[in-house]
């Protein structure tokens, strides 16, 4: 809800990860990425609720859970999140280690904290000696990663990582990747990338879904997205990435800005930007089987094309 009326900033979104794969959720802003994952971890800031639809986790509907089934089951244990920005919010008065065991101690963890904050630091490449440290004594990539080992330390299944390398200089946002990249691979995590770089993306994710005004507008796996984009939305958005050896003096950009959520579009929320817009693509955009996913574009619909032919 929003002073000036309700949004639904994610609607109609669907898809499966299957457990160790790696999914990137990539858009431009205020697509509702950073909603969609904090509507899985279920961290909506009020007014913001969910209120529809499922999350299945190993069989089960976590989406049906109470409040606090959900903190005592889910919350950091199976869902973990690294939010955008969150190295910016580590508390500056106190030690990395004494807030790693916070999260610990919050969650009744039983073991020993110390080493598990050491082990939980070691994973994510930085020296235990580390958690003496201030949070203004540290770089933002190491600030960064430990905020990955805070959302590590009770070893969860999934771990959302909302823009993590944001704010960060290249170099530092190719390590962060690369050890993204790396605990998905080792330690077999599921990793749910959001970011709107679509070549940061490239480097991680098995899996790609790309979000347009609150919808997923096309999924599948990110071979077929980025070697064979369907919907004119990818489309667009892999053309708009600047090449190291293009000839092209311009940088391509989509032209117009995307519709008010306040008041959507009955049909493609792409319509009034799309160079392929047709008439029956004012009514509700379909999902057309791809591949491997799916794409929401008037263009697959195999009626209308038999009606070209
Ligand atoms: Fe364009 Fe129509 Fe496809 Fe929307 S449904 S992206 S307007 S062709």
């Amino acid at each position: 809800m929003t002073e000036r009326g309700p949004v639904r900033a994610v609607d109609g979104v669907n898809f499966v990860l299957k457990k160790s794969e790696s999914l990137g959720i990539v858009g431009e802003s205020a697509c509702g990425k950073s909603t969609l994952g904090s509507a899985l971890m279920r961290s909506m800031q009020a007014p913001g609720k969910v209120v529809g639809g499922s999350v299945m986790l190993s069989g089960q509907d976590v989406a049906k859970l109470s409040d606090r089934e959900f903190t005592e089951k889910v919350r950091w244990k199976k869902i973990a999140m690294v939010f955008q920005g969150a190295m910016n919010a580590l508390d500056p008065v106190y030690t990395v280690s004494s807030q790693l065991k916070e999260v610990l101690r919050e969650h009744g963890y039983r073991g020993d904290y110390g080493s598990k904050v050491a082990e939980s630091l070691k994973q994510v490449g930085l020296d235990p000696s580390v958690g003496a440290r201030y949070p203004h004594e540290l770089s933002g990539g190491m600030k960064q990663r430990v905020v990955i080992a805070m959302a590590l330390l009770l070893e969860p299944e999934l771990l959302i990582a909302d823009e993590p390398t944001t704010a960060l200089d290249v170099l530092v946002q190719a390590q962060i990747i690369s050890l993204l990249k790396k605990l998905h691979e080792e330690k077999n995590l599921t990793v749910i990338l959001i970011t709107h770089d679509l070549a940061l993306v490239s480097q991680i994710a098995q899996k790609i879904g790309i979000m347009y005004a609150g919808q997923l507008v096309e999924f599948g796996s990110a071979e077929e997205v980025y070697r064979d984009p369907k919907h004119p939305y990818t489309q667009a958005l892999i053309s708009a990435v600047p090449r190291l050896h293009s000839t092209e003096k311009n940088i391509r950009f989509i032209p117009g800005s995307p519709p008010s959520l306040l008041d959507p579009p009955k049909g493609c929320r792409f319509y009034a930007r799309c160079p392929h817009a047709m008439d029956v693509c004012k009514s509700d955009p379909p999902e057309f089987p791809t591949n491997t996913g799916y794409v929401r574009c008037f263009l697959y619909d195999p009626t209308l094309k038999k009606t070209a032919d």
